[in-house]
């Protein structure tokens, strides 16, 4: 039998085919995935990896979308969405057991509720946990490694395994789950106990700070990693960069480490964009500037 006909079979949800990334990233770009699969229970999850690894089928995990460029190409093989099987959360004293899918807005909110702190920092940053801990996502110099205590992931073999903080490595916008072919299931974070209203009034306040200075138009947030001692989004400006655009892609007038769609850009006006910056960044200062949105999928026929 074929895999595809396979898949049918292992999953309750019918897989979707040829189904456009575009309506699954916050850039609202991106080829067709071969295969789109939402996994309803973990026995379905592992029978898919197992199929996968019978058949050689490229995996593809995918949290909220929102720090991906996926080309015009789309995506070869199964596109995975934990979006069905890991979305609850509990809370047990300081600390929060969520799922992967779970949204940190959602997060952010239940802490605030139990007036636990610590998460304040992660208002208004779009994304599941599990592209959080992938991504080690931070704002106004905090991040989630800081909160992270345990995290449960399977391989893609199927073992599912509790990794403890000691066997968890961190660093800016990286984590050891980058190099390892894993799926992160859900993690444990550490809160502390905190005022209401102190809670609430930072996280209004950091929500404020961003709606004043993110660009409103579909984005897949910072392009540009920060170079150490620099920021990305000055060195753009700098350059002269702000506004510049290719076909429908555009670096923000508003903020320079931000490219919007403005309407029908493709993936790869956005990688022409990149690299017209990358070029003025480096004529003008001698950086090279290192992406931090991850770019993915295959090449148009463009
Ligand atoms: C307007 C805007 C503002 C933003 N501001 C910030 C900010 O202040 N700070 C910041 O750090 N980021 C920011 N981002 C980027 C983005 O929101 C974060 O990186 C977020 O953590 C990504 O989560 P996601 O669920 O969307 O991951 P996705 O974009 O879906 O995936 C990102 C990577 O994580 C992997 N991944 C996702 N889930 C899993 C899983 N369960 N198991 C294994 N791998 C997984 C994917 O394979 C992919 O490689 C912003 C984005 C936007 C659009």
């Amino acid at each position: 039998m074929d895999w595809k006909k396979e898949l049918v079979n292992i999953l309750s949800k019918p897989p979707l085919t040829d189904e456009p990334m575009s309506l699954h990233t916050s850039l609202r770009i991106g080829g067709p995935a071969e295969i789109f699969a939402v996994p309803q229970t973990f026995d379905e999850l592992r029978s898919v990896l197992q199929l996968a690894g019978e058949y050689n089928i490229p995996l593809f995990v995918l949290g909220h979308g929102t720090n991906l460029l996926v080309r015009d190409g789309g995506i070869r093989g199964i596109v995975l969405s934990l979006h069905d099987l890991s979305s609850g959360c509990s809370f047990f004293g300081n600390r929060v057991r969520a799922g992967a899918g779970v949204s940190l807005s959602r997060l952010v909110r239940k802490a605030a509720e139990r007036n636990l702190k610590g998460l304040e920092f992660a208002a208004g940053i779009p994304g599941s946990l599990g592209g959080a801990l992938y991504m080690n996502a931070g704002a106004y110099g905090s991040s989630i490694s800081e909160l992270v205590r345990e995290v449960v992931t399977v391989d893609y073999l199927g073992n599912r395994r509790v990794k403890p903080l000691e066997e968890l490595d961190f660093s800016y916008r990286c984590s050891s789950f980058q190099s390892e072919e894993v799926i992160i299931l859900e993690g444990v974070l550490e809160l502390k106990r905190g005022n209401h209203k102190e809670i609430m009034n930072r996280v209004n306040e950091i929500q404020r700070r961003r709606q004043s200075k993110h660009p409103q138009l579909p984005s897949a947030g910072s392009v540009f990693r920060n170079p150490p001692g620099n920021i990305a989004g000055k060195l753009v400006e700098g350059a002269g960069c702000k506004g510049m655009s290719v076909g429908e892609a555009e670096v923000s007038p508003q903020h320079g480490n931000f490219i919007v769609n403005k309407g029908n850009a493709s993936a790869a006006d956005v990688l022409n964009l990149i690299e017209l910056v990358k070029q003025k960044v480096r004529d003008t200062y001698g950086l090279e500037l290192e992406l931090e949105i991850r770019v993915i999928g295959e090449k148009g026929s463009e």
